[in-house]
C-alpha cells in the first residue's frame, strides 16, 4: 500500500480566501500558470465578467455553470497534487462560500497592501479558525502603493487573532518598490517593472542582511531602512514555529505582486512544502479516521443545482477524507441508510469537466445527485458504517418572510423550500409556536433570495412573496434546558427555530445581543448552528 500513502502524501487541498477585488482570481491564474494549466487562465478569468443585473437569469445560469466547472481546480506541481478551492466572493458570496471551507486542508488569505484586513476576509478567516487550520497570508499588490508593511502585520494580527511571520521583506513598493528580502534564505528578489518579475535573486555573499552587495543593488537608503527592519523583526517579531504555523496560529506572511507574478512561484514553494497533506477527519462520535487507510470514505460539502430546466441534475461535490475512490465503486450512503453506485464521479479543471478513473484522499470530485444527498452526508464502504461529524450552518446576513401567492401551492411551496434549504442554499426558520405557514429564511447573501425565487417558480411552479425583514444577525441557542417561553429579548428580536429544531434568535443589530445576553443568565449563544 506504498503507493496510496504516496499518492495521498503529495495532495494539497487549499482555499484562497480574500475580500474582492484583493487579488485572488489574478493569483489563481498564475499558481495555475505554474502547474502548466495556462489555457485555463483565461477562462478562469471570465467568471470576472458578470456585470448582469440580478434578474438576468441567464445570465446567473451561465455563471453558475462556470462556477460548477471551477469549483475546484485541480493541477500538478513539482510532484504535487493540488486541489485549489474556489471560493465565489462577488454578488454570489453565499453559505456555500463558508462550507467550502470545511473541505479545505489550509487556506491562503490574500491581502490587499493599500487596504489590509477586510470585511470578506474576517468572515472567511473567523470560519477557517474554527478548524484551526494553517493559514497563509499573502500582502498582494505590492506594486501598487502600499501601506506600511509593520502596519500591515498588526492590523492582520489585531483584526483576526492570528500571530503573523514575514517569509520575506518588502523593499519599497509602488514604483518604489525594489523587491523583497528573503528572510531564509538572506537573499533579494529584484522587482522589475521590465517584465523580468522575480526571476532575478541576488544572494548575500555573507548569509546576512548587512552584506554590501545588497547596498549596491537596492541604494544606500533602502538599504539601510532593510537592515534596520529586519533587524527588528529578527528581535521584536514572533519566532518561526511549525507547529504554530499548522495549529492556525502564526501565519506565514508573503509580500507579493500577483499582477506583475511577483513572488508567487516562492510562494507555491515554500507554501507546498510547509502546509499540511489531508488532514483526518472526526465522526460524530469524536474518532478520527486514518486518511491512509485503505478504506474510502468523504463527505458532502456542497450541493450544485443546475438551473436550466431541460437538466435538472444536481451535483454533489464531495471531499474524500480516507483511502481510494475508484470509478463505479460501490459506497454505503450513511444518511440515505443504503448502497448506492456513484455514478458519472467528475473532476474539474475550469471549463473542462473531466470523468475521473481514481481519486484519493484529498481530492474533490462531484457525483451525479438524485436529489439524495443533504450537505454534510457521509459516504463509506458498505462495511463501514459511520458518519462523520456534520457541517454546521453558518451566519445568514439577509432574512424575509416568504410565502407562496396562492395558498392552494402550499404543498409544493413546503416541498420546493425543504428541498433548497437541503440543498444548503438557504436557512429556513419556523416562528415560535407557528407552524410551516409563516415562513422565513434566512441566506447568507442576497442572490440566494432571487435564486429561491426563481427555482421555486421553474421547479415547483409557485409564484412566492418576498417581504424582507430588518434582521442582520442570528445566534443559536446552545443552552439545553432553556425555557423558551420565559427568555427575555427585547421588541425587535425574533425566536425562531430551524429545521432541525434548534432554538435561535434574529437581531438587527448588536446591541440588542449584549442586551439579551445581558438579561438572561446562563444563556449561551454561537454564530454557527453545530451538528452532531
Ligand atoms: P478578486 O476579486 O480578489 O478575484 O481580484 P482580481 O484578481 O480580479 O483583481 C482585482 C483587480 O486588481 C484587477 O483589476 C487586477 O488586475 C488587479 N490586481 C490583482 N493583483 C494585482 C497586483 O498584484 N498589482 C496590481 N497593481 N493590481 C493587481
Amino acid at each position: 500500500m506504498e503507493d496510496l500513502r504516496k499518492e495521498i502524501e503529495r495532495r494539497r487541498t487549499f482555499a484562497i480566501i480574500s475580500h474582492p477585488d484583493a487579488g485572488k482570481t489574478t493569483l489563481t491564474e498564475k499558481l495555475l500558470l505554474y502547474g502548466g494549466a495556462i489555457r485555463l487562465a483565461g477562462s478562469v478569468k471570465s467568471r470576472k465578467s458578470k456585470n448582469y443585473a440580478v434578474s438576468d437569469w441567464m445570465e446567473i445560469e451561465k455563471q453558475r455553470g462556470i462556477s460548477v466547472t471551477s469549483s475546484v481546480m485541480q493541477f500538478n506541481y513539482d510532484g504535487y497534487v493540488i486541489n485549489i478551492l474556489d471560493t465565489p466572493g462577488h454578488q454570489d458570496f453565499s453559505e456555500d462560500t463558508y462550507r467550502t471551507l470545511m473541505a479545505a486542508d489550509s487556506a491562503v488569505m490574500v491581502v490587499d497592501a493599500a487596504k489590509g484586513v477586510e470585511d470578506q476576509t474576517r468572515k472567511l478567516f473567523h470560519v477557517c479558525s474554527l478548524r484551526n487550520i494553517p493559514i497563509f497570508t499573502i500582502v498582494n499588490k505590492m506594486d501598487r502603493e502600499a501601506r506600511d508593511p509593520f502596519e500591515l502585520m498588526e492590523d492582520i494580527e489585531n483584526e483576526l487573532g492570528i500571530k503573523t511571520y514575514p517569509m520575506n521583506w518588502p523593499i519599497g513598493s509602488g514604483k518604489d518598490f525594489k523587491g523583497v528580502y528573503e528572510r531564509e534564505s538572506s537573499s533579494i528578489q529584484v522587482f522589475s517593472s521590465a517584465g523580468t518579475h522575480g526571476s532575478s535573486t541576488v544572494a548575500s555573499v555573507k548569509g546576512s542582511v548587512d552584506d554590501p552587495v545588497f547596498k549596491d543593488l537596492i541604494g544606500d537608503s533602502y538599504h539601510e531602512e532593510l537592515k534596520e527592519n529586519i533587524e527588528l523583526l529578527d528581535i521584536a517579531g514572533n519566532e518561526f514555529d511549525m507547529g504554530e504555523v499548522l495549529k492556525g496560529n502564526l501565519s506565514p506572511v508573503f509580500f507579493a505582486s500577483a499582477l506583475t507574478n511577483f513572488g508567487i512561484e516562492p510562494f507555491l514553494k515554500s507554501f507546498l512544502e510547509l502546509t499540511s497533506p489531508p488532514l483526518p477527519r472526526a465522526t460524530s462520535e469524536g474518532e478520527e479516521i486514518d486518511v491512509f487507510s485503505d478504506d474510502f470514505s468523504a463527505f458532502v460539502f456542497k450541493i450544485q443545482a443546475n438551473m436550466n430546466p431541460q437538466h435538472r441534475d444536481r451535483i454533489a461535490f464531495i471531499r474524500i477524507c480516507s483511502g481510494k475512490f475508484k470509478k463505479g465503486m460501490e459506497v454505503y450512503h450513511y444518511q440515505g441508510k443504503n448502497k448506492i453506485k456513484l455514478s458519472q464521479p467528475q473532476q474539474f479543471l475550469a471549463q473542462d469537466r473531466e470523468v475521473v478513473e481514481e481519486a484519493y484522499a484529498g481530492d474533490i470530485i462531484g457525483v451525479f445527485d438524485p436529489g439524495i444527498y443533504a450537505i454534510g452526508d457521509t459516504l463509506t464502504e458498505p462495511k463501514n458504517k459511520f458518519k462523520f461529524e456534520g457541517i454546521p450552518a453558518f451566519a445568514p446576513e439577509h432574512f424575509a418572510r416568504v410565502r407562496p401567492m396562492d395558498t392552494i401551492k402550499r404543498k409544493q411551496f413546503v416541498k420546493g423550500i425543504t428541498q433548497v434549504a437541503q440543498e444548503g442554499a438557504i436557512q429556513v426558520y419556523k416562528e415560535h409556536h407557528i407552524g410551516m405557514e409563516e415562513i422565513i429564511v434566512g441566506v447568507v447573501g442576497t442572490l440566494q433570495m432571487d435564486v429561491l425565487e426563481f427555482r421555486l417558480k421553474n421547479e415547483y411552479g409557485v409564484d412566492i412573496k418576498i417581504d424582507h425583514l430588518p434582521y442582520r444577525f442570528v445566534r443559536w441557542i446552545e443552552t439545553a434546558d432553556v425555557d423558551l417561553d420565559n427568555i427575555d429579548i427585547t421588541s425587535d428580536t425574533k425566536l425562531v427555530t430551524d429545521l432541525r429544531g434548534r432554538n435561535i434568535l434574529l437581531f438587527q443589530n448588536e446591541w440588542g445581543i449584549s442586551w439579551v445576553l445581558n438579561h438572561n443568565d446562563n444563556l449561551t449563544l454561537t454564530d454557527v448552528g453545530k451538528v452532531d
